[in-house]
């Protein structure tokens, strides 16, 4: 049992990584070399995808999943209103108006009737997110995009290796994004992917990340040519080689991980199904949840709830933590654009939401002691 601090969530590095990493370092390329396309098709055949597009963190992926589909201003897109800021976001960077739909109050996942209501002639497009690392309902999603006329983006950063239908992440959308960072299933330290069918947009995404140039120095260097053309305003937004080299090395591992992550998740619940005061998030029948996070809601009881648990789970040595408040609280969007959202569902989860310890190297002994400590807060 670790008698320290518990995270709730971490890494895991081991000499595989360490090797595939000096190897890349002492290789001709340290960036935009042979490694990103390897990593790129080693993760659209994990997802069973055509395109994977390497970019250096999920909210560049998010970005360039919005120019991809041709968001911009005067638009409108719909996003949950609780997830990672950089979901919503994406659409601003573009010019566009992120519009916030409830969530399921069991799953915290995009509610397909909320973004039904949402949609207006200026609807261009819906992001959903797979919160915690379940799949949103995709089919319904889709039926609403189709009906419409609009893209459909996921936003499947908490959810790599999860199934909808027998589906895997990563072709349920039009447009899938993932993160790579630490916390996340598995790590190139920064790091983001988008994966698609569409070759024409993972095309105009590999240039969006290299500032809208249409060749890379490693191109012009095979055809012995110096020039190169701009044509549209990009960014920087590569994935050096070194982590694409980490990010292969880790994704040889992504299998277990989500399984012991799904063992982890199933230990949680057999607890806490004779614990009232404990609602874990559900999963629904259709779905494989990749458990990027481990969710629970506690009802306010007396003056005992949600934050009373976290201070004591923090004091205790339990890193419990939060996700998310609904974007539209940031001060930013509250204060700075004046977004009112009408969403009951996220604002009554928002104080009842915690989020439990949940990475693969979360040993039984961990779990019982942090189900422990959340009895005693709650007692
Ligand atoms: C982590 C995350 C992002 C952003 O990914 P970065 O790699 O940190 O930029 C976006 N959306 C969700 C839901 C996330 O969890």
């Amino acid at each position: 049992m670790s008698a320290g601090f518990i995270p709730y969530g971490r890494q895991e590095i081991d000499q595989r990584d360490v090797d595939a990493v000096v190897e890349s370092l002492r290789s001709a390329w340290l960036t935009t070399g042979p490694m990103v396309g390897t990593f790129e098709k080693a993760f659209a055949d994990y997802c069973g995808a055509a395109e994977a597009v390497a970019v250096n963190s999920g909210t560049a992926a998010l970005h360039a999943a919005m120019r991809a589909i041709g968001v911009g201003p005067g638009d409108e897109v719909i996003v949950p209103a609780i997830t990672f800021a950089a979901s919503a976001n994406a659409a601003l960077y573009e010019g566009a108006t992120p519009v916030f739909a409830d969530v399921e109050p069991d799953t915290i996942l995009i509610d397909p009737r909320s973004v039904e209501s949402r949609v207006t002639p200026r609807t261009k497009a819906i992001v959903a997110v797979d919160y915690a690392g379940q799949p949103a309902d995709y089919d319904a999603l889709r039926a609403i995009a189709e009906k419409h006329g609009l893209a459909l983006v996921a936003d499947s950063c908490h959810a790599p290796g999860a199934t909808y239908k027998g589906r895997k992440a990563g072709t349920l959308a039009d447009l899938s994004c993932f993160s790579f960072h630490p916390v996340k299933h598995l790590t190139t330290c920064e790091g983001g992917m988008i994966v698609t069918q569409d070759e024409a947009m993972a095309a105009h995404m590999r240039r969006f990340r290299n500032h809208g140039i249409d060749s890379d120095h490693r191109m012009r260097e095979k055809t012995g040519s110096f020039a190169y053309d701009m044509v549209e305003l990009g960014y920087n937004y590569r994935l050096p080689d070194i982590q694409c080299a980490l990010g292969l090395a880790q994704l040889a591992r992504l299998e277990d991980w989500v399984a012991r992550r799904q063992r982890i998740a199933a230990l949680y619940d057999s607890i806490f199904v004779t614990q009232d005061r404990v609602r874990p998030l559900v999963t629904r029948a259709d779905r494989t949840n990749a458990h990027h996070l481990y969710v629970v809601r506690i009802p306010k009881r007396g003056d005992v709830g949600r934050n009373e648990a976290f201070a004591h789970l923090r004091a205790n040595g339990v890193g419990a933590n939060v996700h998310y408040a609904p974007v539209y609280t940031m001060t930013h969007y509250r204060e700075t654009l004046g977004v009112r959202a009408d969403c009951p569902n996220a604002d009554a989860a928002a104080g009842e939401l915690l989020t439990l310890p949940m990475f693969p190297g979360l040993t039984e002994d961990d779990v019982r002691r942090v189900c422990g400590t959340l009895a005693a807060a709650l007692a």
